[in-house]
């Protein structure tokens, strides 16, 4: 009994010091969780140019009062609205269009170059674009200022496009402006690419321009879209503003399933109609996800965010090694983090039968997917189809009613000279945020600079909160003047930073 006792007295020590090694392995592991983050100094240029704020928020207040709005529908087109901004643009930023090259790709798309002293330098690509997409049915009256009025009220201004994109591109023009009216005059080549159509999938637009610059033989250095934003309150632990950079952006593909019976009356039924037999896959679909992955893209926001983060949640994230299935878990929670660590599922459209009383012939359902970098559309299929094991239902991969998809993006890297300078502008411009890498999960048109560009980094400086946020693609958009003036500084700045 006594020897019983010893032994397991025994055992108790051993795993009591293996314990305290462990804890002891994850404290040593997150005091030397390093931030990633610095301080920098604006640059001499952007501390002595005073800037008229008024007047910068006068400029994208008219551009909002265009309606540029994408619709699926091309006959809806608006062409005395888009050709109506195109003039105001040229009105407003007279340096700029007396200066920089510019071509009309695709209607209404616009390429500027901003010819570079050295042409040694790879250029680098500032991507916008100034369609917009519409109001809701029923709820204009939820507006508190009319959509399309651009008016400057509250500290905010108000419309359509404030932060979608008429900020990107307003915003760059602005900066080019503001700088050649200082005497800046860029050694690296500067494009600016700004799409009409980026909203219904920038076929005519981004996508015309990056085919000609890529019929030059042009490689970008590094490539500037929208995506992320700076947001506060976004992660636990987390108290300041962070600014998300967007390192990827994920495919897209719709798959189609189809399955046939005789159909017949509704009376003497077989067990499962064609209908029964798709529920039954999606079910199966939703219930059996892609596997989720923490790499990339928000492995590199656990590094970048981590050490910023408190206590208990800086040893859990500064401990991946060991805790990388529950950070899974807990990120698999929610739709929105779900989103950046799994090639998502959603059953989006079905149909049966026309008529109550009739069995369906062909029931066909669609499960739209968003794939993760490192799986393929070839994989989605393969996983569909092992997944649902009917072979009786057929599978077809579309994307926007043409056969096949997108496939994701490469993933940027947080270890090119372009990252550094785009952090470093973002801590010039925006010193109590912290800077972190992120996985997007829609897309942009930067999609079509994919195989082309070095590095491509989805990133809008605008400092959005949480009332803000509800203004994309909804009611009651509107940018903080303040935040716009900070979105034109950091762009100047950027510039600046690329071309030292
Ligand atoms: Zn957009």
């Amino acid at each position: 009994m006594k020897r019983i006792l010893k032994l397991s007295g025994m055992i108790h020590g051993i795993i009591l010091l293996l314990i305290i090694s462990l804890f002891g392995v994850m404290m040593i592991k997150s005091s030397n969780f390093e931030s990633k983050q610095f301080t920098a100094e604006r640059s001499g240029l952007l501390k002595s140019i005073e800037l008229d704020t008024s007047s910068i928020a006068d400029r994208l207040s008219g551009s909002i009062k265009f309606q540029t709005i994408s619709y699926p529908d091309t006959t809806k087109f608006n062409d005395t609205a888009f050709s109506g901004l195109l003039d105001y643009m040229e009105t407003i930023f007279p340096k700029v269009y007396s200066h920089l090259e510019l071509e009309r790709i695709g209607r209404y798309s616009l390429l500027f170059t901003w010819r570079g002293q050295s042409e040694s330098l790879d250029p680098i690509v500032l991507m916008s674009h100034f369609d917009v997409v519409g109001i809701e049915e029923g709820t204009e009256q939820k507006w508190k200022y009319p959509p399309f009025e651009g008016q400057i009220r509250e500290g905010y201004i108000w419309g359509r496009g404030t932060l979608d994109d008429k900020v990107g591109v307003i915003g760059i023009l602005e900066a080019a402006e503001q700088l050649m009216s200082n005497g800046f005059i860029p050694n690296r080549t500067i494009y600016f690419a700004f799409g009409h159509d980026e909203e219904v999938g920038g076929m005519n637009g981004a996508s015309l321009i990056a085919q000609t610059l890529k019929s030059r033989g042009i490689k970008p250095e590094c490539v500037l879209d929208e995506g992320g934003i700076v947001v506060s309150g976004m992660m636990p632990g987390v108290e300041a503003p962070t600014a998300l950079v967007g390192l990827a952006e994920k495919g897209y593909v719709s798959v189609e399933l189809t399955a046939k019976s005789d159909g017949g009356h509704s009376s003497a039924p077989p067990k499962h109609t064609s209908l029964g037999r798709l529920s039954k896959a999606i079910t199966l679909l939703e219930e059996n996800p892609m596997p989720a992955d923490i790499k990339d893209a928000s492995e590199q926001m656990i590094r970048f965010l981590g050490p910023e983060m408190k206590g208990p949640m800086k040893l859990f994230f500064a401990n991946s090694w060991l805790t990388k299935g529950m950070i899974k878990n807990q990120f698999s929670k929610s739709p929105f983090t779900n989103a950046m660590i799994r090639t998502s599922t959603a059953a989006t459209k079905m149909s049966g039968s026309e008529t109550e009383n009739v069995l369906p012939k062909i029931s066909q359902a669609t499960v739209n997917f968003r794939l993760l970098p490192g799986d393929s559309i070839k994989d989605v299929l393969a996983h569909v189809r092992n997944t649902i094991k009917d072979s009786t239902i057929d599978v077809r991969a579309f994307s926007m009613g043409i056969e096949g998809g997108n496939e994701p993006s490469p993933v940027a890297s947080v270890q090119s000279e372009s990252f550094h300078q785009l952090q470093k502008s973002i801590h010039q411009i925006f010193p109590e945020a912290i800077v972190t890498p992120w996985q997007l999960i829609g897309t942009t048109d930067s999609k079509y600079y994919n195989t082309m560009a070095k590095d491509i980094y989805r990133f809008v400086p605008v400092l959005t909160t949480d009332e803000d946020m509800s203004g994309y693609h909804g009611t009651n958009e509107r940018i903080a003047v303040g935040s716009y003036i900070k979105c034109v500084e950091f762009l100047m700045q950027f510039m600046i930073n690329m071309d030292e």
